[in-house]
């Protein structure tokens, strides 16, 4: 498991909502809209900035990206390596567009 990927599985990263909570960012709410709380379920299923990622990776996989759709992305190896690679990504750019020092993984 990557550092990336810990931060999407526990929330505990570069999005606005848990910088806010630590009082590191004025604004819980995603750059997207202005009524958008910033959590892990925003930025893997509604956010408009990971749209391209988000049907990449439900074409790839054949998963809707739901909550109840988990398991059948993480019980298939080619699916969860599809889905890693997706949560990855949108946790680096979360990082990045928030300005996050929470965690300097490399990877
Ligand atoms: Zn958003």
């Amino acid at each position: 498991m990557t550092a990336l990927l810990a931060q999407i599985l526990t929330g505990h990263g570069g999005f606005a909502q848990y910088l806010y909570r630590l009082k590191l960012k004025n604004s819980p709410y995603c750059a997207c809209a202005p009524d958008e709380v910033q959590n892990v379920l925003h930025v893997l299923k509604e956010c408009l900035f990971f749209v391209k990622e988000l049907v990449e990776t439900e074409t790839g996989t054949g998963v809707k990206i739901v909550r109840q759709g988990f398991p059948n992305l993480v019980n298939d190896d080619k699916n969860i390596a599809i889905f890693s690679k997706f949560c990855e990504g949108v946790t680096r750019r979360c990082n990045i567009k928030n300005s996050s020092t929470v965690y300097t993984a490399k990877d």
